[in-house]
């Protein structure tokens, strides 16, 4: 019986910088508590990550950098959704109509490169109105054409029998995941191939079994198939904090959701005690140490006693320990991903899986120096 009051690491927050973490610290056989309110922003996006503000794109040049992102992808790949990676900027197209760049992508989306497709088929869906195949092929083919880019994008819409009138990309990521469904509708677009060279859908391509959903597709229309993203929230986020928070629970982590925490006990000035606001009587759960990862959406706020109160932004030294007027508040007090006071929404999936790749180490290890 696994004893849920009494951790190595506890990590305050599952969004990325959380996940990254928890799973270093248990890459070294921690005992690992994730505490959060909600999956994180992370879940709500389209999973792509973009290496290049952070130089992760050069791997040689920063032998940090290099085992952050070699752990993400063997992370990734574990839990069941891997990604692709590629050092040069890649490009892929979005739900606006624009060509985003992106080093790392999951699977389903890597293959939508304007560069290796001749006449490509954006496939819309009737009845998911946030998605216009339409409006995409004609931005798509018009800045293609503007870049140089051999691609052309054409549109059809798929009218599929006995759907409401109105579907999300959720209700059909979740039907793609069984057989049967997914037979029908591959069968309905398997006609419409001729040559096309490339197939675009929405990102729809199963909430569970997204890799078995992609193979289907890819074996039965011979061509390769591609997921855009629909506007948040969206599935292929979604999808791959699901795979990674099962991972997480399947390698002994215990998920603490619901609930935030709210105050760190000190004893001989190392965090040793957390105060999680459940309803009636507060839950206190002991810890060797703790990895503050609460991102900034809601100006996170955690009372330390003895101590100040920390409000996201937090600021922290080199080591990642949280610093308060630039004195280290505990030495196994760290912070990790975007609750920390540097960079821009921009790389801040890359930030996350840095940051805490490093907390998540420096936390079970002791590596930190104690301040
Ligand atoms: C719509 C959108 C699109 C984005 N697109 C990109 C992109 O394309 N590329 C990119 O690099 N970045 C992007 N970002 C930014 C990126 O998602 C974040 O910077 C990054 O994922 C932050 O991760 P995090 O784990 O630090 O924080 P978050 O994802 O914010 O996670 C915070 C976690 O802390 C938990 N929490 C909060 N308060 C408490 C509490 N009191 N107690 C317990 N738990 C708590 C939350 O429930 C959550 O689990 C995007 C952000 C948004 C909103």
């Amino acid at each position: 019986v696994r004893n849920t009051n009494s951790f190595d690491v506890l990590v305050i927050g599952s969004g990325l910088a959380g996940i990254c973490a928890a799973a270093a610290a248990l890459s070294g056989n921690a005992r690992v508590g994730l505490i959060s309110t909600g999956p994180g922003t992370f879940a709500l996006g389209s999973a792509c990550i973009d290496l290049e503000e952070l130089h992760l794109d050069q791997p040689f040049t920063n032998p940090v950098s290099k085992d952050a992102l070699q752990f993400f992808l063997a992370l990734t790949a574990a839990a069941g959704c891997p990604y692709r990676d590629q050092p040069a900027k890649k490009l892929i197209p979005t739900a606006l109509g624009t060509f985003r760049a992106a080093s790392l992508t999951p699977v389903t989306a890597w293959a939508g490169n304007p560069d290796t497709s001749n006449k490509a088929l954006i496939l819309g869906i009737k009845g998911l109105n946030d998605f216009n195949s339409s409006f995409l092929a004609e931005t798509l083919t018009y800045q293609a054409e503007s870049a140089g880019w051999r691609a052309k994008y054409h549109a059809l819409t798929l009218t599929v029998d006995n759907l409401p009138p109105a579907v999300t990309s959720l209700e059909l990521a979740r039907w793609l995941d069984q057989e049967e469904f997914r037979r029908q509708f591959i069968s309905l677009i398997k006609p419409l191939i001729k040559d096309y060279d490339q197939v675009l859908l929405p990102g729809i391509l199963g909430l569970n079994n997204d890799d078995q959903v992609l193979q289907a597709f890819q074996a039965e229309l011979g061509c390769p198939v591609c997921e855009i993203p629909t506007l948040p929230p969206s599935v292929p986020g979604l999808r791959i904090y699901q795979h990674l928070l099962t991972h997480l629970q399947n390698f002994g982590a215990v998920v603490l959701s619901g609930y935030p925490a709210t105050r760190i006990e000190l004893e001989k000035n190392a965090a040793a005690k957390i105060t999680i606001a459940t309803p009636g009587r507060p839950r206190i759960v002991k810890t060797n140490a703790v990895i503050m990862a609460a991102g900034r959406g809601d100006h996170y706020r955690l009372e330390i006693n003895p101590g100040p109160v920390i409000v996201a932004p937090v600021k922290v030294n080199e080591e990642l320990q949280v610093v308060d007027n630039n004195r280290v508040i505990a030495g196994n007090l760290f912070a990790a991903g975007s609750i920390i006071d540097s960079g821009t929404a921009r790389n801040g999936n890359a930030m996350a899986i840095l940051t805490g790749y490093l907390a998540g180490n420096r936390a079970f290890r002791g590596e930190a120096n104690n301040g």
